[in-house]
């Protein structure tokens, strides 16, 4: 389906969970996040019927979030779910990659294509540092098994990070010289923990090309895709940037997000909302409400405005 500026609409987020096992410092408060109250989340069920109302609506990619979507009970039944709608043709996973070893076989045998695991740092005291006490190895054995049983390609979102990970930008692109990965840096977003954060700790992508000149940026037909690719010279892997502050994709926007507690989010960076339970109370289809959702898309993001207020979600909530 289109939305009002003819952006065709085919990819829907979900967050599956607000809750984490990790506590990554520009992302979750140190003290985690109050577990809601049971109800308020949505059932495996409900998810499930979401998204194959979306299918109706055109969605033919899905992403699965969280917080982290392996802590919520259940994500192997709705994966299965969703890997048995033949209409997906390309059906991921971001995680922090900590359960990845645990369940990356079952996750690929009930349908998953492929995941983006999240790791920026190489350093394991960094690393802990960072996430507040998390094990840097729990994610190369789930990044090592992810490869085995085929989660393919195999993407590592690096948020990049003034004063933190800047030093490590060589160690992230030369891994693409040998393996065949993708590692994509994140600008960092003034959102929920990180929106004053970001003011000082705020680094351009810029600054991976400045570091190496000779990356050579590919040609692609994928207008939606946020991330630009660069190649090194005879490497096995690429490069993506994506630059939501330094140079944003709205004009491409192709997705729609729904959160762990049943709300459609037309656009990650505004504050609006729509409660999908709520209208299905009174009276409204699943497609009925997703189709409003996709005219509601605004046509951009305000994060470059002086007066622009961050939104007051955080990304744990929304999936990032
Ligand atoms: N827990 C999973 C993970 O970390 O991959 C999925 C949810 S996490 C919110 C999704 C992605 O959002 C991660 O790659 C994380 O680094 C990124 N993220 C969180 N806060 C961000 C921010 N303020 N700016 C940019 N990316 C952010
Ligand atoms: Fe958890 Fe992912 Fe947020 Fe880190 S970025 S705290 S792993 S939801």
């Amino acid at each position: 389906m289109q939305d009002t500026l003819g952006r065709k609409i085919n990819y829907l987020r979900v967050s599956v969970t607000d809750l984490c096992n990790l506590r990554c410092m520009y992302c979750m408060p140190a003290h985690g996040v109050c577990k809601k109250d049971h109800d308020s989340i949505l059932r495996i069920e409900e998810i499930a019927e979401i998204v194959k109302a979306a299918v109706e609506l055109g969605i033919n990619k899905v992403r699965l979030t969280g917080g982290e979507p392996l802590v919520r009970k259940g994500i192997l039944d709705l994966v299965g779910e969703i890997g048995s709608i033949e209409a997906i043709k390309d059906f991921s996973m971001t995680t922090n990659g900590v359960l990845l070893k645990k369940y990356a076989q079952a996750l690929k045998a009930a349908g998953l294509h492929r995941v983006n695991i999240s790791l920026d740092t190489l350093n394991a005291e960094k690393y802990k540092y960072i996430t507040r006490g998390g094990h840097l190895q729990d994610v190369l054995d789930g990044i090592a098994e992810a490869k085995r049983v085929g989660l393919l390609p195999l993407k590592i979102n690096v948020v990049l990070i003034g004063g933190f990970n800047d030093d490590e930008i060589t160690d992230f692109v030369e891994l693409t010289l040998q393996e065949e990965v993708e590692i994509r840096f994140i600008e960092l977003m003034p959102v929920g923990e990180a929106s004053t954060w970001a003011k000082t700790h705020f680094l351009s992508n810029e600054t991976v090309l400045e570091k190496f000149p000779d990356l050579v940026p590919e040609i692609t037909n994928d207008k939606s895709s946020p991330a630009k690719y660069f190649k090194l010279p005879q490497s096995k892997g690429r490069v993506g940037l994506i630059n939501p502050i330094s140079n944003h994709f709205c004009g491409a926007c192709n997705r729609l997000r729904v959160t762990a507690d049943g709300k459609i989010k037309p656009c990650l960076h505004a504050n609006a909302e729509i409660d999908i339970r709520k209208l299905l109370a009174a009276g409204k289809t699943l497609t009925d409400i997703l189709a409003a959702a996709i005219l509601q898309k605004p046509a951009g993001h305000k994060l470059n405005d002086p007066n622009f207020e961050p939104i007051e979600r955080n990304m744990y909530q929304i999936g990032g």
